[in-house]
């Protein structure tokens, strides 16, 4: 009989792990090493945290998160990491990377025992943690088995699926951070493949001054990502001079539009056959055309969808906040605990998702220690 078994050797199940030391735990986990996202986030050096963290960069922003922050935010992750000897570095946008993500994942090796390329079948009541190599029984389980994006390093609905089993509801599932594909009249986008520029994106009652990236598929890059986060079908607008006005930059009439605008030039060619425009002198544009030319200011698009759950960095959704009590345990079964991506928090680009890991497992851990 264990005190606890963890469900998921990734980011939340680690730092879980790492907490609770003096316990009898069992992690159990299905690919054969642990952290598989850990390792490849960030392009390889793990974006830990962000200065800026705030309720506010999740979704749905809930006074839960504003809890759970209060009482392990973004300083006591800073500390935990110096504690351990990690050294990080801080980008531009607050973002805090790793010279490498194998750094983090080397501090958190399991001191107990971790049963790898074992599958979790079901859980029963009890505990009773159903294996495909067995059998396991527990005081506590901690569901930290994530979301459904990317498959390919593991993701499961499994944690859902045990959820809903001791009678929890699942908010809607959803990729997020992720990027949109189009309709037929953004394929212009598709042609500008590989061109990035900074944009303010718009969503919501959001915006986001960060990069957009074109693609094959439609579009992408950080403000989109985040975008995707707060986006429910509908309208998104992107201003692509960044909160300048056009009359700003077209000033030398007898000089072409493409060689006065700050955009890329073939970004600024497929913008002007998208609305039917020769590239032209300034001084022989008429109010219609410079009425669609303003358009870059506000260009308002419907995306078609998304590119899925397979690309998407997170899911958006998952076990409702409100059955879940402020140590992350089930208010419906007592010693049944969920943390991570599993839960209906969901964070931003730039460290938040990771962020989350560590603020709901030191809860979780706090609560198992009571
Ligand atoms: C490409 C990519 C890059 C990212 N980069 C960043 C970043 O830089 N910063 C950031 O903050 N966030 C980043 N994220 C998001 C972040 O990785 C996740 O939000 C975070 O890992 C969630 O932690 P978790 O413990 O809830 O789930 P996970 O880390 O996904 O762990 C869940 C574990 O459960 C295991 N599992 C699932 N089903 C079963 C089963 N049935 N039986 C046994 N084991 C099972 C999985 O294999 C996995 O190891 C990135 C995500 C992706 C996909």
């Amino acid at each position: 009989m264990y005190d606890v078994i963890i469900l998921g050797a990734g980011a939340s199940g680690l730092f879980l792990a790492e907490f609770l030391k003096n316990k009898k735990i069992l992690i159990i986990e299905h690919n054969s090493k642990i952290g598989e996202k850990i390792k490849i986030s960030g392009g390889g050096k793990c974006n830990i945290t962000n200065k800026y963290v705030n309720y506010k960069n999740y979704y749905p922003e809930s006074e839960f998160v504003k809890n759970t922050l209060q009482k392990a935010g973004n300083k006591e992750l800073l500390k935990w990491i110096k504690n351990k000897g990690l050294k990080v570095y801080e980008l531009k946008e607050g973002q805090y990377f790793f010279k490498s993500s194998q750094d983090i994942l080397n501090v958190l090796q399991p001191g107990c025992k971790v049963l790898l390329n074992t599958e979790v079948l079901e859980v029963k009541e009890g505990f009773e943690v159903v294996t495909d190599k067995g059998v396991f029984k527990s005081k506590n389980v901690v569901v930290a088995l994530g979301g459904r994006s990317y498959k390919k390093l593991g993701a499961s609905e499994k944690g859902y699926e045990i959820a809903k089993n001791f009678g929890h509801t699942i908010t809607p599932l959803k990729p997020a951070l992720v990027g949109f594909t189009v309709q037929p009249q953004e394929n212009w986008f598709k042609k500008l493949s590989g061109v990035s520029l900074r944009a303010d994106v718009y969503v919501s009652d959001k915006k986001f001054s960060q990069n957009i990236l074109f693609s094959h598929r439609g579009i992408t890059g950080p403000a989109v990502l985040n975008a995707s986060l707060y986006w429910e079908k509908g309208r998104i607008k992107i201003d692509f001079l960044s909160g300048k006005k056009l009359e700003e930059f077209l000033t030398k009439g007898h000089k072409q539009i493409t060689t006065q605008l700050p955009l890329p030039k073939n970004f600024v060619k497929e913008f002007l056959k998208s609305i039917g425009l020769d590239d032209k002198k300034v001084k022989f544009l008429n109010t219609n055309e410079w009425e669609m030319l303003k358009h870059l200011e506000n260009y308002e698009f419907a995306p078609a969808g998304t590119f899925g759950f397979e690309r998407a960095e997170v899911t958006k959704g998952g076990v409702n906040l409100n059955e879940i009590n402020r140590y992350m345990e089930s208010k419906k079964v007592k010693g049944l605990y969920f943390i991570g991506e599993v839960l209906d928090v969901t964070g931003e680009l730039g460290g938040y998702n990771f962020q989350w890991a560590f603020s709901s497992a030191y809860l979780a851990f706090l609560g198992l220690s009571l």
